[in-house]
């Protein structure tokens, strides 16, 4: 069992029971808060396909439950040990090690569905957070001492609310103050997680599942196409990101046509072709992307976006479900400081955005890079560097303890906050973002 921190009498209402809500109430709970969570979906399905965790999101997994949490994920995630690089034809480019094993910090591939449900069944089942599903917040509300939403008719208050409530988020319209809708990024993915079994009967797939685990990808102008064999050659997930205008005001994931995928890979390698072939469906998900946003945090600071209502990621990241679970830990860790008197509410919660704020922008441009050296990938250059095309395997990145950084950085950030309010208010009217004697 974990152990728990002492009470701090901190309530966190937080709306939306995805991997960053879900992490931010675990992590909440561990450090004594009392946490509510308020999921719109009414119960728990095993939806989308392949989702990447990295090593910085592991060291946040392997933490809970003495491990017991990352001993569940890790049998259903994949287990290759090198990622090869192909041009759309088939020629072979190279190949990478993928992020060695590690009992600290493991990095993990696998199907969101059933990696989502195990962190789901340990917030509610082993740590009993309150989980009320069929609860869609329509609206928020902040007065200077306390934060509410209304759900169902009742408005619910708590010393803090998190909306976590994705790329939709209706948080961000307290927040921001006006209806900050998300625009296409100009691409889109096809994707789908299937059955591995025709893979293996047929004779252009069958080296992709007959020895377990495989992964590999095809590179094209302005495409990337992903093929994973996982659970030793039992399920098959690929995405195929590539151009796409589409309006997504009405819908962003909806059912793809296998034929529109194969007139993307018009001309590509028949083995990578083969595949989509042998796969019963797909869906066809529009990349919802958007500035960066002047605030994740509201006028009197008890309210605060979280994950992908804060910054939607590009896959080409892998790190959409790592950064939101960095926020998670790094505002618990930030309320659990002001409990213990280094400041008061929403002077953590200003600081939670203050320490993420930079480290996420710098992750999602990190996408955008590869995304670009992917599509608009100059082969002849390539062939000749193959090294250039790799993924970056930065430290900043994936090294990073965000808890402990986010206890080392706590004061100064506080301090440095303290001093931008006293220079815009004076320092007099310092009312709310004040610290505790
Ligand atoms: C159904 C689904 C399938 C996905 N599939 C994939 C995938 O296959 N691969 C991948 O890389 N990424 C996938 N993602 C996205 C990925 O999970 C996120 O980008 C990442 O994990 C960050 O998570 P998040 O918690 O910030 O947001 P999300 O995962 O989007 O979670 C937001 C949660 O808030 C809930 N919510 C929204 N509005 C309200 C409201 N008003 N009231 C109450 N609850 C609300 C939603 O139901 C959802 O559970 C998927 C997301 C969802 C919701």
């Amino acid at each position: 069992m974990d152990e728990h921190a002492p009470k701090t009498g901190i309530k966190v209402i937080i709306v939306g029971a995805g991997f960053g809500g879900l992490t931010a109430a675990i992590e909440c709970h561990r450090k004594g808060h009392d946490v509510l969570i308020l999921e719109s979906f009414s119960e728990i399905r095993p939806l989308g396909d392949i989702i990447s965790f990295g090593p910085n999101a592991g060291r946040i997994i392997t933490s809970w439950d003495n491990g017991s949490i990352a001993d569940k994920i890790s049998p259903l995630c994949l287990h290759n040990t090198i990622f090869h690089f192909k041009r759309f034809d088939g020629t072979y480019i190279t190949s990478q090690p993928v992020h060695p094993p590690s009992k600290t910090a493991p990095a993990y591939s696998g199907h969101r569905g059933e990696i989502h449900e195990i962190f789901f069944n340990y917030a509610r089942d082993t740590l009993g957070i309150e989980i009320r599903l069929g609860c869609r917040v329509l609206e928020y509300v902040e007065e200077p001492g306390r934060a509410g939403v209304v759900v169902n008719g009742e408005t619910i208050w708590g010393d803090v609310v998190i909306g976590s409530d994705g790329v939709k988020s209706k948080a961000r319209e307290l927040v921001l103050g006006f209806v900050d809708k998300p625009k296409s990024s100009g691409y889109a993915i096809f994707r789908a997680w299937a059955d591995a079994t025709p893979l293996l009967h047929d004779p252009l797939t069958k080296h992709m599942v007959e020895n377990g685990d495989y992964h590999v990808m095809w590179i094209g102008p302005d495409v990337h196409y992903i093929v994973a064999v996982l659970k030793g050659g039992k399920d098959v997930s690929w995405v195929c990101t590539h151009k796409d205008e589409a309006d997504i005001e009405e819908s962003w994931s909806f059912p793809g046509k296998i034929e529109d995928v194969l007139k993307v890979l018009d001309g590509y390698d028949p083995v990578g072709r083969r595949v989509v072939e042998l796969t019963p469906e797909c869906i066809d998900w529009k990349l919802v992307y958007r500035d960066p946003l002047p605030t994740w945090v509201s006028k009197h600071a008890r309210t605060c976006l979280l994950g992908d209502s804060a910054h939607p990621f590009l896959p080409t990241s892998m790190q959409g479900a790592s950064q939101a679970m960095e926020d998670g830990v790094v505002l618990a860790t930030c309320l659990q400081l002001a409990a213990a008197g280094k400041s008061d509410i929403p002077t953590a919660v200003r600081t939670y955005e203050k320490i993420r704020y930079g480290r996420v922008r710098q992750a999602q441009l990190l996408g955008e890079e590869t995304r670009d050296k992917w599509h608009k990938a100059d082969f002849e250059k390539v062939l000749e560097n193959p090294d250039a095309i790799k993924l970056k395997r930065d430290d900043w990145l994936f090294g990073f303890d965000c808890e402990q950084d986010a206890i080392e950085r706590y004061d100064s950030v506080v301090k440095e906050l303290l001093g931008m309010a006293g220079m815009a208010m004076g320092k007099a009217q310092v009312t709310e973002v004040s610290v505790a004697a």
